[in-house]
Parts: structure tokens; C-alpha cells; sequence
């Protein structure tokens, strides 16, 4: 990919075949072939300058709506959390959040300085990167109400400032120009009383613990709700619950929710979501979207089983 003279100018960490199960929340995907972990902003912006244009890339956050296949990702990875890290206010209500800041630590911040309206952030276990990206939100609150303005890299290495009406934004998704990423917001919030603000942030994550399976390896919700209805419900009916594809099981305490035991391959996460909606599509008469973002490339023993499958429905 690079010459070795050129990456001498370089800060960060850049590996080879690193394994995706280490950095996604459901703990499986193959290898990416190339995954850089930058110093800085500068030091992204020099890397992306020397990599070839074609060269095809995965900005990583956390890894918490992320389904990597089993055959890995081969082109390069950017891993932001650990990178892109500033975190400051800007003005009286205007905070400035690197990309690579976890969503819990902007919601802190802000409360802490008697700023509201960025609580539900806090239940979100992904950085503020991939909340800008998903249009992450809970409990009534949404990522991209808060935004004053987002900057992003592209992959000569160019900044910008985009304001939010350069994005079409909807339910859980971004579209935005093409070729740019994300690295810092501006969040504009409210003044108000900052301990209310993290008794609302405890009282939020409270109301997670009771309801979601937390702790157990999941991307949190697999589907989107569909307009008017909620996708757990529909799966709950069609009696999905406790389901399993592998080491992939329908949560028994909440049926949006695919748990890994340990077990589970990519193939049957992926398995298991095209399961449940062909499944509720049949019994329910909605196609469910998935919110999970699915990168990477099947397994060979996974193409060749899906392939297998599809010779056996040309029998049937
Ligand atoms: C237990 C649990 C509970 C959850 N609850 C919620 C919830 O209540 N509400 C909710 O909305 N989500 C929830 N999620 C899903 C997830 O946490 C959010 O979607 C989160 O915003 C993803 O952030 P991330 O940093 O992990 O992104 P990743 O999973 O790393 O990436 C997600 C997508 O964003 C892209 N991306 C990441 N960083 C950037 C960047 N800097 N620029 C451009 N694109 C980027 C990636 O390429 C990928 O397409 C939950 C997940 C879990 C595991």
C-alpha cells in the first residue's frame, strides 16, 4: 500500500491483519488488512494524503453498530477512538468533541458544566464520530439537533467545516457529501442545571440496565423501528425470541437485540438478522432495514455454504 520511506512521517500505529473481533462490540469479524491508528488529526490527514486512491477505507469507531463478515475487511481501517480526542467548550453554550471521544464522556462534560440536553449521549457506546455518522439518539433525544457544525477530512487530507444542512438526516441515518468523514462537532446545548443533568444520566442508564441485555456482546438495536411500530414487537410476535443461528441468539429480554455466547461467527449474526426478516416480513407484512452497518467479506466457508444454498433453491 505504502512505500516504507513514506511512512517514516508518520506518528500513529499501522498493523497488519489485525483481528476486527478485538474492536467491534459483537467481538467477531476477520481481518483488516491494513488498520492505522493515528496520532493525531495532522497525522490522519498526512496518512490518507500517501494512500493510494483507490485504496478502500473503514473509519472505525467504537465498533458498536459495526457487523464485520468473517473474511475481514481488505482495504485499510481508521480507527478513531483513542485519536481525536479534544473535548472543550467553545463559547458559553457551543462544546467542540473530536470525532474519537466516547459518547458517555460528552455527556459528562456538558453536565459539568451546567450544559444540557446532551444527556441521552450517555447511554450510547460509541464515540461521538459514529453518533454523527448514525444519527445515534434514546429516550426522545437525537445526535444531530445538537450539531452547529461538523468537521471532516477527505482523503487527500482536506478539512472543512459542513453545517447540518449539507447532510440529509433522518431516522438513524446520515447521507452527506462523498469521500468526507468526520473528526470533530460543534454540539450547541442548553444552560441548565448540571446535576439534574447527570441525576438524568443515571436515572437513563438505569432504565437501559432494566430493559437491555447490557454487558453481554450485542450492536444494541439490529433493526430500525419501522414508522409507527417498534421492530422488537413485531419480532417478540412472531415469536423470535430466544432464536439462535449458531452462537447467534435473539435476546430474551429484548428482541431487537442479537447476543454472541461466545460462539458466534459473522456469518451467523448475518445469518440470524436475514432470518428474522424474512420471518417477520411473512408473519407480519413489514420488511424490517437493519440499523447495523455490515462491512468486510463473507469467509470462504461461508460463500461456499451460501452458494450451496442457492444451488439447493435452484432444486426445489
Ligand atoms: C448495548 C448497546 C446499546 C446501544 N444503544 C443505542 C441507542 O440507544 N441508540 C443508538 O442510536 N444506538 C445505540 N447503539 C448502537 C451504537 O452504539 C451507535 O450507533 C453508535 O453511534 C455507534 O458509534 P461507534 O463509534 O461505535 O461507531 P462504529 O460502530 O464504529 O461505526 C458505525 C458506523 O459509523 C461509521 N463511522 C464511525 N466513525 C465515523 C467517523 N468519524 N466519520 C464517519 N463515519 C464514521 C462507521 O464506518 C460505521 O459505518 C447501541 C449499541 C450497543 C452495543
Amino acid at each position: 500500500m505504502m512505500a516504507a520511506s513514506d511512512r517514516s512521517a508518520l506518528r500513529g500505529t499501522l498493523r497488519h491483519n489485525e483481528p476486527m473481533a478485538r474492536h467491534t462490540s459483537w467481538r467477531v469479524g476477520g481481518p483488516a488488512h491494513c488498520f492505522y491508528e493515528p496520532a493525531d488529526l495532522d497525522d490522519l490527514a498526512t496518512f490518507l494524503q500517501q494512500l493510494p486512491a483507490d485504496e478502500s477505507l473503514v473509519w472505525l469507531g467504537l465498533g458498536s453498530n459495526l457487523l464485520v463478515r468473517d473474511g475481514g475487511i481488505p482495504g485499510t481501517v481508521i480507527a478513531t477512538a483513542g485519536a481525536l480526542m479534544d473535548l472543550t467548550k467553545v463559547d458559553g453554550h457551543t462544546v467542540r468533541a473530536g470525532a474519537g471521544v466516547a459518547c458517555n464522556k460528552v455527556a459528562r462534560f456538558c453536565a459539568g458544566l451546567n450544559l444540557v440536553s446532551g444527556e441521552f449521549l450517555a447511554g450510547i457506546p460509541g464515540t461521538l464520530g459514529g453518533a454523527l455518522a448514525m444519527n445515534a439518539g434514546a429516550f426522545g433525544g437525537e445526535t444531530w439537533p445538537l450539531v452547529k457544525r461538523v468537521e471532516t477530512l477527505d482523503r487527500h487530507g482536506v478539512r472543512r467545516w459542513r453545517v447540518p444542512a449539507d447532510f440529509h438526516i433522518a431516522y438513524r441515518q446520515v447521507q452527506g457529501p462523498e469521500g468526507e468523514w468526520f473528526v470533530a462537532a460543534e454540539l450547541q446545548l442548553q444552560a441548565g442545571d448540571g446535576a439534574a443533568g447527570l441525576a438524568r444520566v443515571k436515572e437513563l442508564l438505569e432504565r437501559r440496565n432494566r430493559t437491555q441485555p447490557i454487558g453481554l456482546p450485542s450492536c444494541g438495536s439490529v433493526f430500525r423501528n419501522p414508522p409507527g411500530d417498534h421492530a422488537a414487537r413485531l419480532i417478540e410476535a412472531c415469536g423470535l425470541k430466544g432464536e439462535c443461528r449458531g452462537g447467534a441468539c435473539v435476546s430474551s429480554k429484548h428482541a431487537n437485540f442479537i447476543i454472541n455466547d461466545g460462539k458466534a461467527t459473522a456469518a451467523d449474526i448475518e445469518g440470524l438478522i436475514i432470518h428474522i426478516a424474512d420471518t417477520v416480513e411473512r408473519m407480519q407484512g413489514v420488511r424490517l432495514q437493519p440499523e447495523v452497518h455490515i462491512v468486510g467479506e463473507k469467509s470462504f466457508e461461508s460463500r461456499v455454504s451460501s452458494s450451496e444454498l442457492e444451488e439447493g433453491k435452484g432444486h426445489e
